[in-house]
């Protein structure tokens, strides 16, 4: 229809306003100049016909052209291409170059890169077509939605960007209508006679106009039904209207509009996120959520995005029948908000371990409280209990925080971390023996402690929870479920337990670990140990480390009381050998017999039987010592400024 130049092409002058006869059908097309043309694409004059994409409309649209439909809806030709009509698009194009070969037009044919739409699925090239659509206008509250946005609480927070990202490219309206067989009807008629349009009145709805006759009100001939149904954003963008009773129940709807939160995906922030708060601004005035968490994707294990096409999904009910959905949920938990994950089974299996190490940890505390609830005052409590209590009041707090946050990872780590490595690994096996003995300050504090980790944990692996809760704490608690109960509180804070209590912990561990090198189990009894410390600061603690330890006797004491001894050199055979070369085996020999009573701890003669005396100095030899405390051997742990002295077994 039309044929542009830049009006600085130096064919521009010849050419504007000229008229050129297309070639085969030998239609008469005016040239015009205009600037938006690019000279240095292709020929660098542009043809304007029908549509092929977005800037073909523009022109069309700027110059005021008819707007000409030359593919149907079948994906045939139209009249409109005379002998080509009824041909598909792929089989006009042979026809129409063979045309052009035979009439001499063709001068050159050659490959050309283009980017151009294609099927999602199947890859097909899309033809655009002409239709007539309805819109709904959209670009015109755009400065509202942007100010609207701003309002809403999005977690993580860099996802607004991308929204205002979308709203600030609109330029279009919201085509509402589409060609399809299954969807919402469009509740509107058209007269075919005067072209009046009617929309369906409320109390009408839900309708198919297609199926319902309406008369026109100014001209009395039956209207035309539409036979367009809703882009299905049209019917999700209207799901927190809908929940909430919107026009169904007005004091419902009141109570429950705007909804507290929308939980989504990154891929349709700019549909169901963008139509939900379009169509809640503008049929209530009111932002239709007040919180938007956008979410990441999984990914395949390899980084891709899972397609049946690409062989990498991985099937979320096989994971679930083989892990269990506590596992797979405590996967899903440590995944960022907003941030895309490679499928990791690694960390499925992880929580599949979690779920038997609570379990664990509930069966033995089950045993304990015997399904009464015992929870003494602050001043009761022993120094170990106070200890455990105070670490587990800042972990409701910081997991709390977590969660209001929506960092659900890191509210899961900071449980995890909490349940594993301070209260199953080392308050439980400090405070067991108290324990079976009935102590009260012991089972309250394993009641608390338990029963508020499992609440924790229960948004995170509800089903786990929920069971726990039952079989440990639902008599004593009351609530009949552990999803409707009570978030746990900060139960106390207490400085001095918690510096006590680490290094009761460190001495502990120091001592079993020391049982493990030797070779010996951690229930083998020991016979004594002496802790040398300021006894201030463990003393109150003094029964729960013996027990724990199984030292028949603890002596707790200000200062050390150490006699050494050495007992033997022993040579270090990398630096002899190098050095002494033929000497060596000699030197190690002798050092085996030295009379240890004589020697000094810097150097060591050996007299060799050639009569050569060889010095060796510190690097060349160990002195092995043994420590005695009163009479008896000891082994010397150092744990800060603490020093634990083990009576030898
Ligand atoms: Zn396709
Ligand atoms: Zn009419």
């Amino acid at each position: 229809q039309l044929v542009a130049i830049h009006p600085d092409d130096f064919r521009a002058e010849k050419l504007i306003g000229k008229k050129l006869k297309t070639p085969l059908f030998e239609k008469e097309v005016r040239i015009v100049g205009d600037k938006n043309v690019d000279p240095d694409f292709g020929s660098g004059i542009v043809m304007i016909c029908s549509i092929g994409d977005k800037d073909d409309l523009e022109w069309i649209l700027k110059y005021k052209l008819k707007i000409e439909k030359g593919i149907d809806e079948e994906g045939r030709m139209t009249g409109l291409c005379g002998k080509y009509r009824g041909m598909k698009v792929s089989d006009a194009r042979k026809a129409i170059i063979d045309d052009m070969k035979k009439q001499g037009l063709l001068i050159k044919q050659e490959g050309l890169e283009q980017s151009i739409g294609t099927c999602w699925r199947c890859h097909t090239p899309v033809e655009f077509l002409v239709m007539p659509q309805w819109f709904l206008k959209t670009v015109q509250f755009k400065e509202k939605m942007l100010k609207e946005i701003e309002k809403l609480d999005w977690k993580p927070r860099f996802m607004k960007r991308r929204l205002q990202d979308w709203i600030n490219s609109l330029s279009w309206d919201w085509v509402i209508s589409r060609q399809r067989y299954f969807a919402t009807p469009i509740p509107i008629w058209e007269c075919k006679k005067c072209g009046n349009i009617v929309v369906a009145k409320k109390n009408e709805c839900y309708v198919d106009p297609t199926i319902m006759d309406k008369e026109c009100p100014e001209c009395r001939t039956t209207m035309k039904g539409c036979e367009d149904v809703f882009d299905t954003w049209m019917d999700s963008s209207i799901s927190p209207l809908f929940n909430t009773c919107w026009e169904r129940n007005p004091d419902l709807f009141k109570k429950l509009y705007p909804m507290s939160l929308r939980p989504q995906a990154h891929d349709i922030i700019r549909t169901w996120a963008f139509y939900t708060i379009l169509r809640g601004i503008l049929l209530t005035n009111k932002l239709p959520f007040k919180t938007i968490m956008v979410d990441g994707f999984v990914l395949a294990p390899d980084g891709k995005p899972m397609h049946a096409s690409l062989g990498n999904v991985i099937d979320p009910l096989k994971i679930l029948e083989k892990y269990g959905s506590d596992a797979f949920r405590y996967y899903a938990a440590t995944c960022a908000v907003g941030e895309d994950n490679s499928f990791r089974e690694k960390d499925v299996i992880h929580g599949m371990r979690l779920c038997t190490k609570l379990w664990n940890v509930s069966s033995f505390v089950k045993k304990i409280i015997d399904g009464k609830k015992i929870v003494l005052e602050k001043s009761r409590l022993k120094i170990m209990d106070r200890w455990i209590l105070s670490k587990y009041s800042k972990v409701v707090e910081n997991a709390t925080e977590y969660m209001d946050e929506f960092r659900f990872d890191k509210a899961m780590k900071e449980i995890e971390e909490f349940l594993w490595h301070e209260f199953a690994d080392h308050y439980i096996e400090i405070v067991k023996h108290r324990a079976y003995d009935n102590d009260e300050s012991a089972i309250s504090t394993l009641y608390t402690v338990c029963s508020g980790v499992v609440k924790l944990m229960a948004p995170m692996m509800p089903h786990i929870a929920e069971e726990i809760y039952t079989m440990n704490f639902k008599d004593a608690e009351g609530d009949p479920s552990i999803h409707i109960s009570s978030w746990p509180k900060p139960v106390l804070t207490d400085e001095d337990a918690e510096r006590k209590g680490e290094l009761v912990k460190e001495i502990v561990s120091k001592i079993r670990g020391w049982k493990s090198e030797k070779g010996m189990s951690l229930s083998k009894e020991i016979d004594f140990v002496e802790l040398v410390c300021e006894p201030e600061k463990i003393i109150e603690c003094k029964e729960d480390i013996a027990r724990t330890v199984r030292a028949k006797e603890l002596v707790v004491a200000e200062k050390e009381n150490l006699k050494e001894n050495l007992v033997a050199v022993k040579p270090v055979y990398s630096k002899i050998g190098p050095v002494f070369k033929g000497k060596a085996e000699e030197i190690v020999e002798k050092l085996k017999t030295i009379d240890v009573g004589k020697l000094s701890e810097d150097e060591v003669n050996v007299r060799l039987d050639s009569g050569e005396t060889v010095k060796l100095t510190k690097d060349f030899i160990n002195f092995e010592k043994t420590v005695t405390v009163k009479g008896k051997k000891v082994d010397v742990l150092n744990i800060g400024d603490t020093v634990a002295l083990i009576g030898r077994v």
